[in-house]
């Protein structure tokens, strides 16, 4: 049976780590140059040998990003790079400058996957890649489903496609604003968020602030079942800047979703609701299917910025599980007995626990727990060392 790869985001080690445990199969993450997040906590040598250990124990795949647009100068440094990631073995790289990616198949026999940014969109484009020996295109995100399998057939290239995170309202890999606004280069890594500011419109007399360029952002779960048929090989989701709640509650939908269908070979509604409704907890804007259907307009614009929902905050990891009588957990966000949290189990979905009692590392019953201390709080089956722990925060609006 066919099953795409769930293909997370790994921001840093630690959250490399939370993605796969959470069911991502491949996680996509930066070196300390050459990619696309210059602000990103990205890895370092020793960073990336663990993480790459990590993931491989688990099976899962790591691709690196060498996705920025570079420059002689920089190109010349690439190789030494380059030989590093073939020693420790990364299962792709991910390119979109064609220097690149010749400098990476002269260098290595790393595979090399066509990132995003090169707004590829047809099986034309795809064949030519593929003449330069990229085994994967990354489609542009103004692809639709249907086009992507019409890409993958007539190319005979992987195609990997987005399905959750932020977008861009412009082509991929095409943007110029924070050059002009902020004298950041988007393409070399230094996106300023220009099209998320508030904009005054005059039009004669007439004065209108509005988000007009802000994009909502991807939310393709209830069409999981039209990725699959259409056989799209990657899942991507978008985030390497997000939290390790996010990480790992994402991950955790899609590939919950991803294994009812390799049990039971369909994906009823009531599966998808269930996981769906999770991806409203984590911080996100306006959620729009862009254009995987029908070509994305004004509606996946974030303009009126109204959001009747209560998202969730992380308030810590279980470090220890006595088991049958209670969870020692780190606390980040402080919390208090008779308080519901929710923790996010690597197997069986959520769990929610009633706080009954908290105790300090003494036993003692803690009145308010404080960030930085460690506490213990009732057991729940099926709750393992790492879980997240998550509390419902005010209304957002
Ligand atoms: S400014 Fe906005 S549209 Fe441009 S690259 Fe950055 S996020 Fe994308």
């Amino acid at each position: 049976m066919f099953i795409p790869e769930l293909l997370s985001p790994a921001g840093n080690l630690d959250k490399l780590k939370v993605a796969i445990n959470y069911g991502a199969t491949a996680v996509y993450l930066g070196g300390q140059k050459f990619g696309l997040r210059s602000a990103a906590d990205n890895f370092t040598e020793m960073e990336l040998r663990e993480g790459v250990a990590f993931a491989h124990s688990r099976s899962a795949k790591v691709y690196v990003v060498l996705n920025s647009f570079l420059h002689d100068s920089e190109i010349e440094e690439l190789p030494p790079f380059v030989h590093l990631l073939e020693e420790l073995k990364v299962d792709a790289v991910i390119v979109s400058d064609l220097g690149v990616a010749l400098t990476v198949s002269e260098h290595s026999n790393i595979e090399i996957h066509l990132s995003t940014q090169s707004s590829c969109l047809n099986a034309e484009a795809a064949k030519m890649w593929k003449r330069v020996g990229i085994t994967r295109v990354v489609l542009g995100r103004e692809t639709s489903i249907e086009d992507a399998a019409k890409i993958k057939k007539l190319s005979g290239v992987e195609v990997e496609m987005f399905i959750h995170g932020a977008m861009c309202m412009s082509f991929s890999g095409n943007c110029v604003l924070s050059n002009y606004t902020a004298g950041r280069d988007a393409n070399r890594g230094g996106c300023s968020h220009t099209c998320r500011f508030l904009y005054t419109l005059e039009s004669g007399d007439e004065k209108k602030q509005a988000f007009f360029m802000s994009s909502k952002d991807l939310n393709g779960l209830m069409l999981l079942p039209q990725y699959i048929e259409a056989g799209i090989d990657s899942l991507k989701i978008e985030g390497r800047m997000k939290s390790h709640l996010y990480a790992g509650t994402t991950a955790m939908a899609y590939s919950k979703c991803l294994d009812h269908y390799r049990e039971h070979g369909d994906l009823p509604a009531s599966v998808l609701e269930e996981f769906h409704q999770e991806l409203f907890k984590v911080t996100h804007r306006e959620y729009t299917e862009a254009s995987l259907i029908s070509p994305a307009g004004a509606d996946s614009i974030y303009d009126e910025r109204e959001h009747d929902e209560r998202e969730f905050i992380a308030v810590g990891n279980i470090l220890e599980v006595t088991e049958g009588q209670s969870l020692t957990m780190d606390v980040r966000t402080a919390f208090h007995p008779g308080d519901t949290l929710e923790i996010l189990t690597f197997s069986d979905g959520v769990a929610k626990v009633k706080l009954d009692f908290v105790h300090n590392v003494m036993g003692e019953t803690e009145d308010r727990t404080r960030p930085g201390t460690v506490v213990k709080i009732p057991y729940v089956k099926g709750v393992e060392v790492g879980n997240i722990i998550r509390i419902e925060g005010p209304l957002c609006k």
